[in-house]
């Protein structure tokens, strides 16, 4: 792949460029920054989500269409990558990036023209209903039923890990229709309104202090049948092609940066025998080896965006790009607990105060890293452990 930029791209670049420059305040950097959590935080996002909407911006891999940009694939990238220098913050994924290629795909006319706008624009905020108390790698073992009553399904049973409930109006969700034959053959997929009697989101506090996930519990809740995308007993479909959108996100050009930062905190900072830790050969070895799985990550991106940019899916490949670019994540934040040291840990005005150096290159390097490290634990579990993407890649690229 080559990723040297032609004239064009480089006047692509240049305007991308000049509009961060001009669109992206310092309060919406400086959270961007600030973000350690799996996503960024709904006001934060959502305000970053409507300047690029009014901009038509907000959806480059949505085909024209429906709103996208109808960018080849190197101004995807090359966009990709000028949000994450400028420090741009993410977009929350769970209606932009997953269920709106599952409607796009499997909605009727009626679903497309009154989901996908409201996706754009941002007035309907996502979730995700798939994993419960006993069924997440084992996805198809989950039990929440759904009986058919007249015009309506009834809902009863809960979900679990769902990210961002407390703030979703809506949710996709799987659910149980029938109960005999293969696990997967029962299962049926369902757009529903949060604010429907019956629902109650309960918050699971993570290892890092935050609230981000929530328990979904669902009494008698009434869903139209209406709301159904694709048929009954057909959801696994449905589900799996989304689950190839969650995995195949961008990432190298934010890891590149991440990776920048843990380089300048160590060009500052002593190792034990009081050289720059940067010039430690164990150290340099390390970034040196993230490094080259960044190249690789870079690689694997290009093909899930070529298969994006010609209408396709991502495919396998979006197992390994989650398998390679949560690893990689994970290794980053353990170098930036390393680069920060001592003020990585919890007693933080030490950092601001001390004139330390890593205070100098910015203290919220150190005020950040433990949070980040603890958050990144979670990304090797999220949207299927790596395990399973490992299973994934054996059976479907390897042929194993
Ligand atoms: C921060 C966070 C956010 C999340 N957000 C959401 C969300 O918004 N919506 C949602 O629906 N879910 C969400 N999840 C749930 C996530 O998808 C599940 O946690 C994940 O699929 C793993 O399921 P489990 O936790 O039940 O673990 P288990 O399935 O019980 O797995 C336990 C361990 O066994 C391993 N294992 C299991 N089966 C196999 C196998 N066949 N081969 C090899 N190893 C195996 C796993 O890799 C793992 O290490 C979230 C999870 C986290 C941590």
């Amino acid at each position: 792949m080559n990723l040297d930029l032609s004239a064009d791209e480089c006047a692509f670049r240049d305007e991308v460029r000049a509009f961060l420059a001009s669109a992206l305040t310092e309060e919406l950097r400086e959270a961007g920054r600030r973000t350690t959590s799996v996503f960024t935080d709904k006001r934060v996002s959502l305000a970053w989500q409507k300047t690029l909407h009014a901009k038509g911006w907000v959806a480059p891999s949505w085909p024209k269409e429906y709103g996208g940009t109808g960018w080849s694939e190197m101004q995807r990238y090359i966009f990709a990558r000028e949000c994450a220098h400028a420090g741009a913050p993410g977009l929350a994924p769970m209606g932009l990036r997953m269920v709106a290629p599952a409607i796009m795909r499997f909605g009727t006319e009626a679903q497309k023209s009154h989901y996908l706008p409201r996706i754009l624009s941002g007035e309907d905020y996502w979730c995700q209903g798939y994993s419960e108390p006993g069924s997440g790698s084992d996805l198809a073992s989950l039990q929440l039923r759904a009986v058919p009553d007249g015009e309506d399904y009834l809902l009863n049973g809960s979900k679990i890990w769902t990210t961002h409930a407390q703030w979703a109006n809506r949710m996709f969700c799987l659910v149980r229709t029938r109960a005999d034959g293969k696990p997967q053959g029962g299962i049926t997929f369902l757009l529903l309104d949060m604010a429907t009697p019956g629902i109650a989101v309960k918050p699971i506090i993570t290892l890092a202090g935050e609230h981000e996930v929530n328990q979904v519990f669902f009494d008698s809740v009434r869903v139209p049948r209406a709301n159904r995308l694709g048929g009954e007993n057909q959801g696994w479909t449905v589900a799996k092609v989304l689950l190839e959108f969650e995995r195949g996100g961008g990432s190298a050009a934010g890891l590149k940066v991440s990776l920048a930062r843990v380089k300048a905190i160590a060009a500052t900072e002593t190792a034990d025998d009081g050289s720059p830790l940067i010039e430690d050969v164990a150290f340099r070895s390390r970034l040196a080896a993230v490094e080259i799985a960044l190249e690789a990550i870079e690689m694997t991106e290009h093909r899930v965006m070529s298969a994006l940019a010609a209408g396709g899916n991502p495919g396998p490949a979006s197992s390994l790009l989650k398998a390679q670019g949560t690893e990689a994540m994970q290794r980053i934040d353990e170098l930036a607990i390393e680069a920060c040291a001592r003020y990585a840990t919890v007693e933080q005005p030490a950092a601001r105060a001390h004139g330390s150096n890593v205070a100098a290159i910015g203290p919220q390097h150190s005020l950040f890293a433990m949070p980040r490290y603890l958050n990144n634990r979670a990304a090797s579990i999220y949207g299927g452990s790596n395990e399973i993407q490992r299973n994934i890649i054996a059976q479907l690229v390897l042929g194993l």
